[in-house]
Order: C-alpha cells, then structure tokens, then sequence
C-alpha cells in the first residue's frame, strides 16, 4: 500500500469510530500531510468509498503534479465550499466531520449555508493533529534532516560566543545559517533570553548585550521538506554562579528521566509526571509551570501532549520533544528540549547537542 491509502485508511477507521458519513480537512499541514499537495488552497473529503482532493483553477498544474492517484481532484470554479457541497450531495452525507481547528467559525457557518439540508456538520476538535501524530519513515528522515541542521547552526553560533552579542543579533544569526545550511525557514521565531529575560519560557530576543556570568536560553526549530525542528539548549556565558549549576543539574537529570520513560504504552501525562516529579523533589515545582513536551512535524506543537492534558498513549512513530525547565523571576531560566522520535522499546534521540552545561565566552 502507498502512504497515500494507508493514510486513507486511517481516515475511513476514524469515520467508523465516530460514525460519520465523511471527513473534510481544509488547514494546509492536514491536507499535505493526506494529500502531498503544498498549496495554500485545497480542501479534501473522504468517504468510505470516496476520497476527493478540491482545489481552485490556480493550482491545476500543480495538483497534476503532487495530487497521490488515490484522490479525485476536483476544481472549483468559486469558493472551494461550492465544490465540497456539490460533492456532498451526490453521495450519501448526513453526518459530515470537521476538524474544528481547520475551519473558522465563519468558514464553518459559510459551509453550513451552502451544504444540502440534512448534512449535519460535526466538529472534532483537533482529530487531523491526532491522525497526523505517527509518522512514517520519509516524515521521520525529513524531521531527522531538519534536528541535524538545527544542531550544525547552534554549534556554528556558539562558536562564535555570546558575550558582547545582543539577543537579537544571536537570533538574527541562527536564522541566516538556518537559511545558508538550506532550511526553508524557522520552525518559529527563534529565542535568545539571556539572565532573568529566560525566566520567561517564550521570551523575544531583546536588543540586550549578553553578559558574563548569564544563562542564556536558546529555542530554536528550522523547517526542511515541510517538517519542522524543535530544540532548546541553556548555554552558560562565561562561569556561572554555583546555583545557576545546580539549577541546571535538576533540569538536565530531570530531562533524561523523561526521556528514558519514553516508549509505546505510557501516555504523555504519565511521562510528564516522570520529570516533574524529580522537579517537585528538588524544590522547583512551582518554577514548571508547562508541560513536558508535544508532538513536531508538519507543525511546530501537534498531538501527543506531554502534559497534565496527555490523554493519548504514546505509540511507536511519534515525534516528541522532552523540555522540563525551571524558571525563576528576575533570576535565571533554564530549559532543556531535545526532539526524539519513540521507537518500538524507546526512543532515538534526534537531537545530538551535548546535555551538559556549555560554556561560552
Ligand atoms: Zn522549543
Ligand atoms: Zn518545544
């Protein structure tokens, strides 16, 4: 079977679970991810019997060219809700499922307008991320290339040091070697927060001289082929204070926990307890205020959830990251992220960055 109808098929089980008549994606990551189309407008229904990829007349050519022969592709000469609405009404839809994460509440009640009377949309909240959440060997060589070039670019900064460099301008060069060793962009916008600025987990880059004697907390991702990296490394600027290290220590420590619990079975909530709990021991549970990780790929945060809302069972295929930090206001912050994917007893490490602390000058 292609990747294409195994795809599908998890599609139509999805239906069967749910007892829907069909499924619409419409956000881009979903629909490449069904499809391989990269364009911005493309929508796509499955059945049990049918699988139609929708599009408008910009992107004849290039549905020709990336559309899997699986799907039938349709052309809407309008809005592509015309062209799903018409497709609806010549099969047998009464419950049609939605992900209520793809389409805005306008798009949805624009949809509802346009459906024959007796289609009932029903939302499935984030169900396209949960589909998408085991990945297959090219989306897991694509994430690999993406966390080597991640890694190659930090190393290439570190290099050059942090003291004396604004936290902007240790962003703006990530980003350009990010771009020189071929990613297509940034998984986000990078950040580089040095002293108390990493006591904020989703800190900007300031126009702030690094200085000795700072942690500074780097998170950055690059896209490759479409897949995302997500890394994060605590680099200490020159020698550090006594508990700067021991801060550290308790992360790092509680970071390999995590990791070392990864595998099919547990679910993310249980492996975030993992870490935490080694937090929690050493004083710090209140200055770890977010969850343990979260699924990567086509997007930067997809499903599993490592975290107190980790319902899902982690299963062989995942792509997760693992990112305890310890956060302590108007001091310091530190945060390890490494990307893994879990494989059929555990996990292999697509982030290869050394775990202890680094210094630079
Ligand atoms: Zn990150
Ligand atoms: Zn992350």
């Amino acid at each position: 079977m292609t990747g294409a109808s195994l795809r599908i098929g998890r599609v139509r089980a999805l239906l069967e679970d749910n007892q829907l008549d069909a499924l619409l994606l419409a956000g881009g990551p979903n629909v490449r991810w069904l499809t391989g189309f990269t364009g911005s407008s493309g929508a796509v229904l499955v059945g049990p019997e049918s699988a139609s990829f929708i599009t408008d007349f910009r992107y004849v050519e290039q549905a020709g060219e990336e559309i899997s022969s699986e799907f039938e592709t349709l052309i809407s000469d309008g809005p592509l809700r015309k062209s799903i609405a018409e497709k609806v009404s010549s099969s047998p839809v009464h419950m049609l499922g939605f992900d209520s994460e793809d389409l805005t509440v306008d798009s949805r009640d624009q949809l509802d307008d346009v459906l024959p009377e007796g289609v009932e949309l029903i939302a499935l909240k984030g169900v396209s991320s949960v589909l998408r959440s085991v990945k297959n060997a090219a989306e897991i060589s694509a994430i690999q290339t993406a966390a080597a070039v991640a890694d190659q670019v930090l190393m290439a900064v570190l290099e050059t040091g942090l003291i004396g460099r604004t936290e902007v301008e240790v962003a703006n060069d990530l980003e350009r070697r990010a771009r020189d060793l071929g990613a297509e962009a940034m998984s986000f916008p990078s950040i580089v927060a040095a002293g108390s600025h990493g006591a904020l987990p989703h800190a900007q880059p300031r126009q702030e001289v690094i200085s000795s004697g700072q942690l500074v907390v780097i998170d950055w991702g690059v896209v490759v082929s479409g897949y995302c990296s997500d890394c994060t490394r605590t680099v200490a600027a020159g020698p550090v204070s006594d508990r700067a290290k021991e801060i550290y220590e308790v992360v790092q420590s509680a970071q390999q926990a995590g990791v070392r619990a990864l595998r099919p079975g547990p679910t993310g909530r249980e492996i975030d307890a993992v870490s935490r709990g080694l937090i929690e021991e050493a004083g710090f549970g209140e200055n770890f205020g977010h969850g343990l990780g979260h699924g990567v790929g086509l997007e930067i945060h997809e499903s599993p959830t490592l975290g107190k809302t980790g319902d899902a069972a982690l299963e062989e295929g995942m792509v997760v990251t693992v990112e305890p930090g310890i956060y302590l206001a108007g001091e310091l912050g530190v945060r390890i992220e490494d990307l893994l994917v879990v494989t059929a007893d555990g996990a292999d490490a697509m982030t290869h960055l050394p775990l202890a602390l680094i210094e630079v000058g």
